[in-house]
Order: C-alpha cells, then structure tokens, then sequence
C-alpha cells in the first residue's frame, strides 16, 4: 500500500510518499509560494532532484501537480495515479476533541474549519488542502493526524492557566501543546534504542527546530508540554520569544504605541535568537558568529541553552525522575554543542543512569504509519 503525506502551510506544501509494506520512502518533495508570481515545486526521487519554477496559483494546481509528478514516467515512484492507496494529512489543531487520528469525514473536516479560531495560520491551510486533495483524489481515504492529539493526555493540572475558570468554559482557553506528532514519534524510538517499554519509560522530549517545544512523556503518554494555548509560549525559538511576564504585553504596547497584532507580529517573528542576536534566527549563523566574539550571538544561544535546562529541570520534578532526555529537530539533530553544553550543565541532575539521546524526528512516516493503521481497520 503507498500512502502520501500531505503537510499544507500557509503558501507551501510538503508532501512525501511512502510504500508500507517495505517502510521506504518513494518521493518526496515541495510546492513553494503558492499564490505568488515566483512558485515553484522541488521533487526528490532517490537521490535526484527536480525543480521547476512555474505560476502554481492554489492548493488545487498545486496538488494536481504533486499526483503528475508522482505518477510522471521519469520523476514519478507510482505507475498511475490509482496507486495512491491513502492520504494522510498534518493538521496543526484538533481542539479537546481529537485525542488520536481519525479518518476524515465531512463530520472532521467541519470541525478542522472550526478550530481555525485556535490556529487562525494553521488550520485554514490545511482545511483548503484536504478539500482540493478530495477533489483530485475522491475515491480513497484521507486521514487527519493532529499537533494537539498528543498532549490529550495532560492532567488539568498541567493544561489549566491561572485565570478565571469560565475562560476556559467560554472560550476553551487552556494549554494544548504542539509538535505532538513528533514527540510522539521520538518517543517510541528511544524506548526501541533503551530497549525498554514505553510503559516503563519517562522521558523528556525536546524538539528544537524553528518552533522549539518540550514534553514530559510517562508511561508514553504526554503530561506536560512547553507550548501553550498557541505555539509562542515556553523555550525561546528562532524567532519567538518563549514565556515572558504577562503584564510585559500591555506594557510594550503602551511604551512603544503598538496594537494587539503589531506585538504579536514582534513575539512571533521579532523576538528569539533573531530579536536577541539582532542578525539572525538560524543556529548555525548565530555559533559561526559566537565563535568570531559577536556578544549578542553568544548570549542568544546562552539563553536557548538556559531556557532548555530550565524545563528539563522541572520536567523531571514533574515526573519524579526521568530515565532518558530526547534532542530532537534541526538544533536538537545537527548541533553536537548543544548536547554537549546540556550533558555538563545537568550531569549531577542525571547522575549515572538518565541517558541523552539525540533522535533524528520522521513526522511524515508517523502520519504515514497513522493513516495505514486505520485504512486496515
Ligand atoms: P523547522 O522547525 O522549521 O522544521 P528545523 O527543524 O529544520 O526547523 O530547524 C532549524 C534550525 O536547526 C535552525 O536554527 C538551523 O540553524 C538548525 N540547524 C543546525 N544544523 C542544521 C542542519 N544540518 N540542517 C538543518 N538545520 C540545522
């Protein structure tokens, strides 16, 4: 059975194609600036590339695009379309309702358009993608695999804020957490690398890419996660600023003569490393300019590391102990430094016995194995 994965953002789509009886990855690639004068789509088969730059004006022409290409006789991994068995899609929020993936309906994709009020920039994309994947592929199944559904499993005492209980009766005002799919899925690999059950494992999941969240995981069950309501509360990320002082907002917003989007526009994408360093949001830049004495960089990858020791620490106050700490994502994967700084900075909290690992993160083969699993049944 070949399932392809389909991840639409607000003006890209990722998509990748996995055969699942040899657990291979067939293609993969992505549409660019969807919209605009310059789109262009990049595909990988093995180890080639395809580019090609061209007007692709929607979701629609951009999905029919991906199914011609991976059904094309030089480019494609399928013989015809037809061998596309399932979709699976991510879906950013699934809201207190979608505690696992599901098979979508009309039922789902009604309620994927109403959580847009909780993921305004996530949820619509992915709402438009999954009506024009049907339309192009309208006799098989799609599924949806949700950000959210992970951390379902937080007690209230984790997932309520401090204010007024009728906030979150009204309005569903609470943390849900985010990248679920892919602590998730690094969790069940480092329980195969520990050679333990998951059910006898805690673990402490930190997926630092872009977008940087953590995540208490008991017995594989998600209890605590850094992220909040959206996306921008806890570690400090590439451009976000992680926790600040609440009271910080109205403040800046009267100091600087700013409206409610103007400071969200500078907690989201002014703020992190970029908003720190000055230069910019990418790891790799900002340890080039450290090396070179620039202050600012170093204190920007300083506080990263502090941020990330400090919700480790209290992970592990959360859970009593952990056996494993997880790096994962673009920083967590490719920056040695950091483990290295996290491993000294915390030996005596880990003593002999808490491992860290570094686990490359494989979110699409999660999606992939999700969809499979419930087009079985
Ligand atoms: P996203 O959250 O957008 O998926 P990634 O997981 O790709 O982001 O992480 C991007 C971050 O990882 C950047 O800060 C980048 O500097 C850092 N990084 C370090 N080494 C690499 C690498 N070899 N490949 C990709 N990202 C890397």
């Amino acid at each position: 059975m070949n399932i392809l994965v389909i991840n639409c953002g607000s003006s890209s789509i990722k998509y990748q194609l996995f055969c699942m009886e040899t657990d291979q990855s067939l293609a993969s690639g992505i549409v660019e600036k969807i919209g605009a004068l310059d789109s262009y789509i990049c595909h990988k088969k093995a180890d080639k590339t395809y580019k090609s730059k061209q007007i692709i004006d929607d979701y629609f022409s951009a999905i029919e695009k991906i199914s011609e290409l991976l059904s094309d006789e030089t480019w494609g991994a399928v013989n015809s379309k037809d061998d596309i068995h399932a979709i699976g899609h991510r879906v950013v929020h699934g809201g207190e309702e979608f505690k696992s993936s599901v098979v979508i309906d009309k039922h789902v994709l009604d309620r994927i358009k109403f959580y847009s009020s909780l993921a305004p920039l996530h949820n619509p994309p992915a709402y438009n993608g999954i009506r024009a994947t049907k339309k192009i592929f309208p006799n098989i199944k799609q599924v949806a695999v949700f950000d959210t559904a992970f951390h379902q499993t937080m007690p209230e005492q984790a997932f309520m804020y401090g204010l007024p209980y009728k906030l979150y009766t009204k309005y569903c005002i609470r943390r849900y957490g985010f990248h679920g799919t892919s602590h998730r899925y690094v969790s069940c690999a480092a329980a195969k690398i520990l050679k333990k059950p998951l059910s006898k494992l805690k673990l402490i999941t930190c997926h630092l890419g872009n977008g940087c969240s953590i995540t208490a995981v008991r017995r594989g069950q998600s209890v605590d996660t850094s992220m909040g309501f959206t996306p921008l509360e806890g570690l400090l990320m590439g451009t976000r600023c992680g926790d600040i002082d609440p009271a910080l907002i109205g403040y800046i917003m009267e100091k600087e003569k700013l409206s409610v989007e103007e400071v969200g526009h500078m907690m989201n994408r002014k703020s992190g490393l970029l908003g720190i360093s000055g230069s910019s949001n990418d790891m790799r830049d900002l340890s080039q300019q450290a090396e070179k004495g620039d202050k600012q960089a170093k204190l920007a990858i300083d506080m990263f590391i502090y941020r990330v020791k400090k919700y480790i620490g209290s992970y592990i106050a959360a859970m009593n102990g952990a056996d494993a700490i997880v790096l994962t994502g673009g920083i967590g994967e490719n920056m040695p430094l950091i483990k290295q700084k996290l491993s000294k900075e915390l030996s005596n909290l880990m003593g002999k016995t808490m491992k860290m690992l570094i686990i490359h993160t494989e979110e699409e083969h999660l999606i992939a194995m999700d969809t499979f699993e419930l087009i079985k049944r």
